[in-house]
């Protein structure tokens, strides 16, 4: 994965270096760093932060070391921009499980978050609409209006709507239950005691009451955790701004394209979320990202969890199969009964053991593993909120209920997701790449001064390396987040004037 701050040319016409970045978001501890705990957990990413809040809850003396200067991973906010609060990389939550939001009572350390309805907006570069301007597909909750929206390109598909989102939430409703049950271990079955045998029995309890829930919808959940997504949209839609809006779940954040198999899963994926309640709801964390890590560092440290940033592990101590602590950067040693990594398996496994720790098999598996990420990030401040020709704004800077979405770019057919895609197989960035956009700041006022707003653009598909041998430099990076600009502010999707941070 690549992120980018903002564009390059942002930068320096502002003569910002990362030394400009404002530490704010991370409160941590001040004790001493000890030499013994219950447990590590190496890395302060929202997974390991959760892992700590439970263990310390649960009567462990835990510590995490991260080694960045502020906590979060990829849940972090960072004011990239004097003023404006980016969330840097993870911008929307919905996917995480409502019951370590209640746990951990988020809400009483500090979590708000801001429901978006409507949810997407697909503005399209093409006149002739029902105004005789440029047409909008906007999508949310309410049921009356997503088919007027929808009529505008197929009544059919306006007519079928309901019934698809109806059966993707019977789907997901029976699957819930699976997301927080431990995972089913196979090898268990066959490769164990008679009571790990049993153990491994008990696991496929919840895969089995799923089984069960779903019914006769089984053949269709099926067919979305094997089958290609543009198959199954083929199947139920036939206007191409609506299939292209819903199937840009199926590749986001994944390299791989709606024509693949196992794309279906990824969109299913991307509905199985909830927030507050409302199963399917995406939602924005006032303060950014970072304040959401806060939160749950805030529990835990409530309850005696130790964090620590500029910690960075070096490796994990060994010794007789065993993990028994790690050993930081500058050589600190700290024992510990428990160790867990936050940290990719690659790191964990490959980097941080030391060497012959795993048995080959597992070794060789983990080295086949594919990790490559076809995202980049491009963070943008906006002096103003943008102007969509299909939805001209009302009053010269309020923003209106389409700003609040997922805005979606270059979303006219499925098949440029797909061309883009293929871009990226012949080792270029897409010409025209798949672009999620979102403006926070049109819900939450803390992110920006008043006026202004941030815009977080995800952009894919950018491969790791480029087959003419360029390197993702500073030029490259800023070539390929001038283009996504452009693709953005290209007048007949938004008016051109976006911010005086932008210079063309
Ligand atoms: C650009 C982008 C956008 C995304 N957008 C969304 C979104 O909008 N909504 C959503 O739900 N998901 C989104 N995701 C996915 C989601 O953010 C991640 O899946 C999630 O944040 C991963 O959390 P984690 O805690 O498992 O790992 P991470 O966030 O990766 O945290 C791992 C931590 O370990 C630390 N670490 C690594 N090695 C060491 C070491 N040796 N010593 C000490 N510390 C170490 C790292 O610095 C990091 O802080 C996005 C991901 C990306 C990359």
């Amino acid at each position: 994965m690549v992120i980018l701050q903002a564009p390059r040319r942002v930068l320096s016409r502002f003569g910002h270096q990362k030394k400009w970045i404002k530490r704010f978001s991370s409160r941590v501890g001040d004790s001493e760093l000890r030499t013994n705990y219950d447990a590590i957990i190496i890395g302060a990413g929202h997974n390991g932060l959760v892992t700590a809040a439970y263990l310390q809850k649960a009567g462990l003396q835990v510590c995490v070391l991260e080694k960045r200067y502020i906590i979060g991973g990829a849940a972090v906010t960072e004011e990239i921009i004097p003023g404006f609060k980016f969330s840097r990389a993870s911008y929307v939550l919905s996917l995480l499980r409502p019951q370590i939001y209640t746990d951990l009572e988020l809400k009483k350390y500090g979590l708000k978050v801001y429901l978006r309805d409507p949810s997407s907006y697909t503005p399209l570069l093409e006149p002739g609409g029902l105004s005789g301007s440029a047409r909008s597909l906007l999508l949310g909750r309410d049921h009356d209006e997503n088919t007027r929206q929808i009529a505008q390109f197929s009544v059919t598909d306006a007519q079928r709507f309901g019934e698809y989102e109806a059966q993707l939430e019977r789907i997901v409703a029976a699957m819930d239950p699976l997301l927080d049950s431990a995972p089913v271990t196979v090898p268990g079955l066959t490769k164990s005691s008679f009571s790990d045998k049993l153990q491994s029995l008990a696991s496929f309890k919840a895969l089995g009451n799923t089984a069960k829930s779903l019914g006769k919808d089984f053949p269709l959940f099926y067919e979305f955790m094997t089958a290609p997504a543009e198959k199954i949209l083929d199947k139920w839609f036939e206007s191409e701004p609506l299939k292209a809006t819903l199937a840009t779940d199926s590749v986001i954040g994944a390299m791989t394209s709606p024509t693949l198999p196992g794309s279906g899963y990824v969109l299913l994926h991307h509905v199985m979320g909830e927030l507050e309640g409302k199963k399917g709801a995406w939602g924005y964390v006032e303060g950014g990202m970072g304040a959401l890590s806060q939160a749950i560092a805030n529990c835990g440290m409530d309850y005696g969890a130790s964090i620590y940033t500029d910690k960075a592990v070096s490796n994990i101590i060994v010794n007789n199969g065993r993990a028994e602590g790690v050993v930081l950067e500058d050589g600190t040693e700290i024992k510990s009964k428990l160790v867990l990594s936050n940290a990719t398996p690659k790191i964990t496994f490959l980097d941080l053991l030391p060497e012959g720790s795993l048995p080959s098999p597992v070794l060789s598996d983990l080295k086949q593993f594919d990790f490559r990420s076809p995202v980049t990030k491009i963070n943008v401040a906006l002096d103003k909120i943008p102007n969509f020709v299909a939805d001209p704004n009302v009053t010269d800077n309020t923003p209106m209920p389409h700003h609040r979405c997922t805005i979606h770019i270059n979303c006219e057919n499925s098949e440029l997701i797909h061309k883009a895609y293929m871009d990226a197989q012949a080792g270029h960035y897409s010409r025209k790449p798949v672009i999620e956009m979102v403006i926070p700041s049109s819900l939450d006022p803390t992110l920006a001064p008043p006026g202004c707003h941030v815009a977080l653009l995800f952009t894919q598909y950018t491969p790791y390396h480029l087959s003419d041998g360029r390197e993702w430099d500073e030029y490259t990076k800023g070539q390929y987040s001038d283009q996504g600009m452009y693709m953005y502010s290209e007048t007949r999707y938004s008016y051109s004037h976006i911010s005086k941070y932008m210079v063309r």
